[in-house]
């Protein structure tokens, strides 16, 4: 979707600090770190929010490539949290789906 944020970074129009990269999904640091580690994982497709997702195995990959990407990076044993907003209520912001990871210190309140 040419309006869309998060697509112009998958098309590679604005830059990112791409952790992983497949054919199906792509990683990179949050511009605005809640944590000292704290990277999306989103679907290359354009799936605008949670409501819209029907494919499992896309759904799942999100969460394995964010555990691979943790465990890399050495928060896999100290811990870390995933989170996926969900319109108003839920905060969502930018409306292509992404599966926060956050991590590094100890997170209090519920999204850190
Ligand atoms: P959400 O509130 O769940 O929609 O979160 C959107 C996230 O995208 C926020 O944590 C932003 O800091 C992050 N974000 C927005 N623009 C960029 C960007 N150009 N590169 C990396 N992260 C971004
Ligand atoms: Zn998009």
């Amino acid at each position: 979707m040419t309006s869309c944020l998060f697509c112009k970074i998958i098309a590679g129009d604005i830059p990112a600090e791409k952790l992983y990269e497949d054919d199906r999904v792509l990683a990179f640091k949050d511009i605005n770190a809640l944590a000292p580690e704290h990277f999306l994982v989103i679907p290359k497709e354009h799936i605008s929010t949670p409501n819209d997702a029907d494919n499992a195995e896309l759904m799942g990959e999100l969460s394995l490539t964010a555990t691979k990407i943790a465990k890399e990076r050495g928060i896999a044993e100290s811990g870390y949290r995933l989170v996926m907003n969900c319109n108003a209520d839920g905060g969502q912001v930018v409306f292509h789906i992404h599966l926060h990871c956050l991590g590094g210190r100890k997170l209090t309140s519920p999204i850190g």
